[in-house]
């Protein structure tokens, strides 16, 4: 506003100012004409056209000056110089006809010096009018304090329409702030706050979504404690029972403490495995836990693998087969692929029938290379198979105990080979058998 309030002063001045010369330069013109008639015979006492002259100057507050052929001033409204010779530049161009017009601005008045020309357009002489300019400055600084008024009242109206606005704007942020708020002392419920303005709709979604995310995480973290809490007691529980039972009978048998304190001590096995493999699952939860990459010949590690199992596998009458259709060489963490592999290998002779087998082959592409793992033991039904994967799951709990597995075998080859960027599947028919496929890139890549 206030650039338009200068540049509306500038372009009304300029305009009454050009105004007002013309309506000058109209007026001198026709009484140039009569001038002419006259003959420059300007007679103070008898002359109409002195009297005009004079009513004109004092109209404009203003002087005028008529000069004549000869340069002389022939009447002076101001009669200071009447009778004078005046020759100065711009006089002398207006009356050689060089220009029509000249005008010269001196503080609040404007000099016109305009040509008086007769039918012939010969120019017979040159009238200097003097006019003020006060009234149109005077204008200007009405106009200019009306734009001033202007300008406060609406910068008063725009800062108390920014102040509603923005109010009304900023109470669905703040009642979103209040409800986050709530989030933070532990209740994780969703956030309800209706807005009109779409972006804290989104903002809440957003917010709703992230909520059920962390409702997830806690859902599972508490699941896991208790979990943990209750496997890590399960041989604990048996260990008091074999104690207290020997410590409540007496003269006890040296052949029944032998017996009670081997079953303890298997169950102090039992709870060492499930520490083990709960520490081993920690380690590849934590993103960062750092790979130690190497090139590895995945078909002499298959190789070990499956020799240290054919023994179990023997004693059972289970028969491994390896079938390698090339040697594969990859980027990997071989101690925590081994772990993995052989939990698979492992269960696919602990969940078999005696005499089954266990089928290990070994393929590549360019990209990647492909473990297949396939049993013909006791599967596993649909309805368990998407469940296997996470953590203490076991189909059958009893079998699992009796083969001293902790539910966590699975979990951690899943870990360990997602933090290779492979992936793993489960085909498995119950009473059929189970085929483990396992897929790791060739190339490690960060
Ligand atoms: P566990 O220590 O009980 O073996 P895992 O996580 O290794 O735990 O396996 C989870 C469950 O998946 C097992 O308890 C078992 O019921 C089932 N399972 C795993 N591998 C096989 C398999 N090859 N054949 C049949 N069932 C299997």
């Amino acid at each position: 506003m206030l650039v338009f309030n200068i540049l509306l002063q500038k372009s009304y001045n300029d305009k009454a100012i050009e105004e007002k010369l013309l309506f000058v330069q109209n007026q001198c013109s026709i009484l140039g004409n009569q001038i002419l008639v006259n003959k420059f015979i300007i007679d103070s006492l008898q002359d109409n056209l002195n009297v005009e002259i004079d009513q004109m100057a004092n109209v404009w507050e203003g002087r005028i000056l008529v000069i004549d052929s000869g340069y002389k001033i022939v009447k002076d409204t101001y009669t200071i110089d009447q009778g004078n010779y005046i020759v100065y530049d711009e006089v002398l161009k207006v009356m050689k006809g060089e220009k029509d017009r000249n005008v010269r601005m001196i503080d609040d008045y404007a000099e016109i010096i305009i040509p008086i020309v007769n039918a012939d357009k010969l120019v017979n002489g040159v009238m200097i009018a003097t006019v003020s300019l006060e009234d149109i400055e005077d204008t200007n600084i009405y106009i200019s304090q009306q734009a001033e008024l202007l300008i406060l009242l609406f910068s008063l109206f725009a800062f108390a329409a920014a102040f509603i606005i923005s109010g009304i704007c900023v109470r669905d942020v703040k009642r979103l702030n209040i409800q986050i708020n709530g989030l933070n002392e532990g209740h994780l419920v969703d956030l309800k706050v209706k807005s009109r303005y779409n972006e804290i709709t989104r903002l809440t979604e957003s917010f709703n979504t992230l909520i059920d995310k962390m409702q997830v995480l806690e859902d599972s973290r508490q699941e896991f404690v208790s979990n943990v809490s209750h496997e890590l007691k399960t041989p604990i529980t048996s260990m008091k029972v074999l104690a207290d039972s020997l410590l409540m009978q007496e003269d006890v048998p040296v052949e029944m403490y032998r017996e009670f304190m081997s079953d303890m001590a298997e169950e102090i096995e039992r709870e060492n495995k499930i520490i083990n493999d709960l520490l081993t699952l920690v380690k590849m939860d934590k993103k960062a836990a750092a790979l130690n990459i190497e090139s590895v010949n995945i078909n002499a590690l298959l190789e070990l693998l499956l020799r240290r199992i054919k023994p179990i596998a023997a004693k059972r009458n289970i028969e491994v087969v390896f079938e390698s259709f090339r040697e594969v060489v990859g980027e990997i963490d071989e101690v925590k692929l081994s772990l993995a592999l052989s939990n698979l290998i492992e269960n696919a002779v602990k969940y078999n029938n005696d005499g089954g087998y266990v089928h290990v082959s070994l393929n590549a592409d360019y990209k990647f290379f492909y473990i297949k793992v396939q049993d013909n033991g006791v599967g596993i039904p649909e309805e368990c198979q998407p469940q296997v994967f996470e953590r203490f799951y076991r189909v059958d709990k009893a079998r699992s105990r009796e083969t001293g597995g902790t539910g966590l075998g699975l979990a951690i080859t899943r870990n360990a080979i997602l933090m290779h960027k492979g992936a793993i599947k489960l085909y498995s028919e119950p009473g059929e058998g189970t085929t483990f496929t396992v897929r790791v890139p060739l190339k490690y890549v960060k």
